[in-house]
Parts: structure tokens; sequence; C-alpha cells
């Protein structure tokens, strides 16, 4: 089945004004957005209103890096999904492995996070993936089962999936084709066996951990690999642009 490509840019605490700025006009200048791709940007909070400016008349869009399982009220900090969505988000990405690792997000708190999205009406993109030491003890596909089966407990219906292998992210030792298509494979049986193969099969998984223009071909060529979460190669324009239009020349072919 063929599913549109899904490219995400996680900007992570990067970028100031001006270079969000000048990074949306490269991209809106690119003819990138225009190639049936769907792209979605994830900048700081602070920097949604400068990238929704930036990429007005585009059909790029925009989501929030974390949201907060409550709806308002005391939580110093954070951001509700309302909130996202009154920014101009249509997206919240949920349990990245930096917000598993450094705020201590367990499985049942990104579900809420998730579901959370889900009843301001933003799309939950769910990050899940393995350590260096569970994919050494061999526990990689039981861990992405429980992740997983956590996040489709609260009843998910419109959202995606970024595969991202913690060991990969940021370090510039990306998944081989064959590894990530192993995961995502995965992801979409288990998918299948809890939702029905027909939902299974349109849910996007994404890749995530040092995908760059040069690897990108190859990984978007496995059949369950549907686009990518981009952090370091996402914050130069041309590089994000580039793998845009890579994935959706390949899109049209498949
Ligand atoms: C990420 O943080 O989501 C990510 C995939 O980062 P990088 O591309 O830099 O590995």
């Amino acid at each position: 089945m063929s599913r549109r490509p899904v490219l995400a840019a996680n900007w992570k605490m990067n970028m100031l004004r001006e270079e969000a700025a000048s990074f949306c006009a490269a991209l809106a200048s690119s003819g990138s957005l225009a190639g049936g791709a769907t792209v979605a940007i994830f900048p700081s909070a602070v920097l949604l209103d400068c990238v929704r400016e930036g990429l007005a008349g585009t059909d790029a869009q925009l989501g929030g890096q974390d949201v907060h399982p409550e709806t308002a009220g005391a939580h110093t900090g954070d951001h509700s999904a309302a909130q996202l969505r009154d920014a101009g988000c249509t997206w919240a990405l949920c349990g990245h492995s930096e917000r598993r690792q450094n705020h201590g997000e367990d499985d049942r708190l990104v579900a809420r996070k998730a579901a959370a999205a889900q009843r301001a009406g933003l799309r939950p993109m769910v990050c899940l993936g393995e350590t260096r030491g569970e994919r050494s003890d061999g526990a990689t596909l039981d861990v992405l089962e429980r992740q997983l089966a956590a996040a489709l407990e609260v009843g998910l219906e419109k959202f995606a999936l970024a595969y991202e292998p913690v060991w990969a992210i940021g370090t510039g030792e990306t998944a081989t084709p064959e590894i990530a298509q192993e995961a995502h494979a995965h992801l979409r049986s288990v998918l299948g066996r809890k939702l029905g193969k027909d939902r299974a099969e349109k849910i996007p998984i994404l890749y995530g951990g040092s995908a760059k223009p040069e690897n990108v071909e190859e990984l978007y060529d496995q059949p369950d690999i549907d686009g990518f979460l981009i952090g370091g190669a996402s914050l130069d324009p041309n590089k994000f642009s580039a793998m845009i239009t890579s994935c959706s020349e390949a899109a049209r072919g498949r």
C-alpha cells in the first residue's frame, strides 16, 4: 500500500527567531513543499509563531515538541494541547527519547500526553525505540511492543509512530535499512493485531536517528518506512528540502 511520505523536522532546543525566519524563507522557496509529501516542523514553543508566519501560504504543518497531559492549570513551564493548537499546531511529539530519558517520562505518561493531544484535535506522533543496551540484550522487539501497546491503550485514532533507536539519535550511527525495516515491520504487525490490518496499513511509521540526505533513499526504499523524523539534518534547509524531495520522488515511483 502506498502511504504519503511524512518528513518531520525536530529542531529541539535550537534556532533563534532570525535563523528560523531564514530557514523558512529558504524552505518555502526550495520547491520541495509542493512535491506531495506531508512536511511538519517541530520548533521550540517560543518559535511557533515565527515559523507559522514564515511558512504561511505553504502546506507545511507545525507541531509541538512536547505536550502536557492535563488540559490547563498549575504546571509552570509546560504547555497544553489546546495552547499548541491555538499557536497553529496540528501535531504533537509524544515520548521523544530525550523526554523519556531526561524528564523521566514513562510509557503511561507518554500515552496520557498522546491522549491529551488527540482530545485537542492534534495528531500525536508517538516516538518509540530501544536503547543500545536493550538491543544488545535482544530485547528490541519486546520494548517496541511494550511502548506501542501502552500508547494504544488510550484509544488513539489518527496518529503516526516514529521509530527512533536511541543509539542512533544524534550519534551519526544510522540504523541499517534491514534493522530499521525489521523494527517497522514489527510495529506494523502489532498495529495490525491490535487495530486490524486495514488501519495498520494506513498509519505512517517514520524512522528517526541520524537520517540525512545521503541515507534517506535506501531507508525509504524499505516497505514499512514511510518518512523521517529528523533532528540534526533538519536544521539545514538545503539538507531538509533535499530529503523531502528525495522521498516525494520515490513515493511517486512506488
Ligand atoms: C531526533 O531527535 O528525533 C533525531 C532523529 O535526531 P537526529 O536526526 O539528530 O539523530
